[in-house]
């Protein structure tokens, strides 16, 4: 018999705005029965990307996989102009999925590009949102951890940036480091707004319970400074991928109630499953035997049918395919 006896997931978690939307044009692409493609994979998750493979939504990475005439949709990071640019030579239907908050980052570049600023981005190098925002700004000198720091050049004239989904603790800092590297300083917050609520929820349900299970991709900073805010909040966390992740109920010790976050990749029924998931494998006899009805409490309690962040159907807990599906 386990110890656990309630889960609590965070509010605000599931997909992010961005997501959700460039997730919504694929699907109304193929719908409208458009053969349709994203550039590169629309999010990091099997699960999502199977149920869009299923309706016809295939992910592609080059636009040389995608025939004259189909639709392409791009994704919420964005890309560089002359992706767009080339896509639109070789007659492809552009659909632009690109986060609305990205494209006043794109803007943002832009002008500063205009007005002379030597621009330092805080972000991760290879990072598909920041591969596209150097085509707008391709002089710019992208920083990420405090190591690099000392790379950037003292100029005059500087302007700070950031990655959609970077910390804002670091940003910040960053940006206290810069003071002493120029003599004027423009500061650009881009810092997802998204990224920051998670944060605070995140932070408040790890407050709150005995352990967090952090769900969301190995290498996705977002990810990963969810876990870490968790154990500065003094809960240990394990992050994880996916429900299938959990198999030993040791690592629970003897918590009595767990929490549940995600990443703004993770569809907020995954967090569910996961939910379901450590009740079965951790919770006392009682827990286990109601793991559905209480995860599932756990999930009105999170959000709202209307509040959440996925645009997929509903799927019952556990599975990877929509509820219903073959
Ligand atoms: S994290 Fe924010 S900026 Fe990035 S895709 Fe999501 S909503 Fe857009």
């Amino acid at each position: 018999m386990g110890t656990v006896r309630d889960v609590r997931i965070a509010k605000r978690t599931g997909f992010c705005y961005g997501v959700r939307e460039a997730i919504d044009k694929a699907k109304e692409s193929a719908a409208a029965g458009k053969a349709t493609h994203t550039l590169g994979q629309v999010v990091h998750n099997e699960g999502v990307i199977r149920d869009l493979e299923e309706i016809g939504v295939e992910t592609v990475e080059t636009l040389d996989d995608v025939d004259h005439g189909a639709a392409v949709v791009i994704r919420a990071h964005g890309v560089r102009p002359e992706v767009m640019e080339r896509a639109e030579a070789r007659g492809l239907e552009v659909i632009d999925g690109t986060c609305t908050w990205v494209i006043q980052e794109q803007r943002e570049l832009v002008r500063l590009v205009e007005e002379g600023y030597t621009i330092v981005l805080l972000g991760t190098p290879k990072h598909p949102e920041v591969v596209g925002l150097l085509g707008f700004a391709p002089e710019a000198i992208v920083v990420d951890e405090e190591g690099d720091w000392a790379l950037i050049p003292r100029r005059k004239k500087m302007a700070l940036i950031s990655q959609s989904t970077q910390p804002p603790w670091k940003f910040e800092k960053l940006a206290g480091f810069m003071v002493s590297r120029s003599h004027e300083l423009k500061i650009v917050n881009t810092v997802c707004p998204v990224t920051i609520r998670r944060q605070e929820d995140t932070l408040e349900t790890a407050r709150e319970v005995d352990l967090m299970v952090v769900v969301g991709g190995r290498s996705s900073a977002n990810t990963k400074e969810l876990t870490r805010l968790c154990e500065i909040a003094g809960t240990h966390a394990i992050q994880i991928e996916s429900v299938s992740d959990l198999e030993d109920a040791s690592v629970f010790g003897s918590a009595a109630i767990v929490g549940v976050t995600g990443g703004t990749s993770t569809p907020i029924e995954d967090l569910q499953a996961v939910a379901e998931r450590i009740l079965r494998l951790a919770g006392t006899d009682q827990a286990a035997a109601d793991a559905h009805d209480l995860a599932t409490a756990a999930l009105l309690a999170a959000a709202t049918p209307a509040g959440r962040t996925t645009s997929l159907p509903a799927r019952e807990p556990g599975s990877t395919s929509p509820a219903g599906a073959a």
